[in-house]
C-alpha cells in the first residue's frame, strides 16, 4: 500500500502522533503546519487523502477546503476535518464546504484509521480492497500479483509498486519525483532517469503479447495510466 496522507495540522504533539501511527499502518505520510502553505504542501505531495485542522496559523481549515474544491486539480481529494470541539463539528455540519468527514479532539489514533479506511474506500474502491483493476488487467495486494486477460505478469517489486501507485489513480500524472517519493520513498537517494528504466521495464511486461500500452507518457510532467485505454 503506497497511499499519500497529508496532514494539515499546527500542533506539533498532534503531527507526531499521526506521523508515527499513520506510517505504522502503512501509510505514507506527509506534515504541513502552516495553514497559508496548505495549497502549495496539496499539489507538492498530490495526497491521496487529506486530514485537516480548522484552526491553523495563517488560513483557516474551511477555506483551504473551499479552495481545494474550487480547483479541478484538487476537487476529489478526500478530506477529513478536525475539530476542536464538538460544537465546532456541529457548525461545520451546516457549512457547505466539501469535507467527506470530521473528526473531533481529542480522538482515538484508531478512530482516525478507521475513518481514514472508510473514506477511501467510499471514494474509490480500488485503493483500500485487495484487487484493484484497470480495463483487462487486475492488481492483487494481498498476493502481490497482477493479471492482464488471463495471463499472469511478471513484475519485480519496484514495478510492481510503482504500478500500484498509478491503478489507485487512473488519468492522474504523477511526476517522476512524487513516483520515485512513493515508490522508493523520500529518504533513498534515487536518480530521475532509474522512474524511467522502471517504467520501461513495467511497459515491457504489461504488454508483452502486443497489447495496447495503458501507460500515457506526459511529456515534461511524468505518467500516468491512460484513461481513454479503459474504454
Ligand atoms: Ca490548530
Amino acid at each position: 500500500m503506497s497511499i499519500q496522507v497529508l496532514v494539515i495540522e499546527d500542533e506539533e504533539a498532534l503531527q507526531g502522533l499521526l506521523e508515527y501511527n499513520l506510517q505504522k499502518e502503512g501509510y505514507k505520510v506527509a506534515i504541513e503546519g502552516d495553514g497559508g502553505e496548505a495549497l502549495t504542501a496539496v499539489a507538492e505531495h498530490s495526497p491521496d487523502i487529506i486530514l485537516l485542522d480548522w484552526m491553523l496559523p495563517n488560513k483557516n481549515g474551511i477555506d483551504i477546503c473551499r479552495a481545494l474544491r474550487k480547483d479541478p486539480k484538487t476537487s476529489k481529494i478526500p478530506i477529513i476535518m478536525i475539530t476542536a470541539r464538538a460544537e465546532e463539528e456541529d457548525k461545520l455540519r451546516g457549512l457547505d464546504y466539501g469535507a467527506d468527514d470530521y473528526i473531533t479532539k481529542p480522538f482515538s489514533i484508531s478512530e482516525v484509521i478507521a475513518r481514514i479506511r472508510a473514506v477511501l474506500r467510499r471514494v474509490n474502491p480500488s485503493i483500500a480492497g485487495d484487487i484493484a483493476s484497470f480495463g483487462d488487467i487486475t492488481l492483487d495486494r494481498e498476493q502481490m500479483r497482477v493479471r492482464r486477460g488471463d495471463r499472469t505478469i511478471d513484475l519485480g517489486p519496484t514495478e510492481f509498486r510503482l504500478f500500484e501507485v498509478l491503478i489507485q489513480r487512473p488519468g492522474r500524472v504523477y511526476s517522476r519525483e512524487q513516483l520515485l517519493d512513493r515508490v522508493w520513498g523520500q529518504e533513498v537517494y534515487v536518480e530521475n532517469r532509474t522512474v524511467d528504466v522502471h517504467v520501461g521495464r513495467l511497459r515491457k511486461a504489461l504488454n508483452q503479447s502486443g497489447d495496447n500500452d495503458p501507460i500515457r507518457t506526459v511529456r515534461a510532467a511524468g505518467y500516468a495510466l491512460d484513461e481513454t485505454y479503459q474504454s
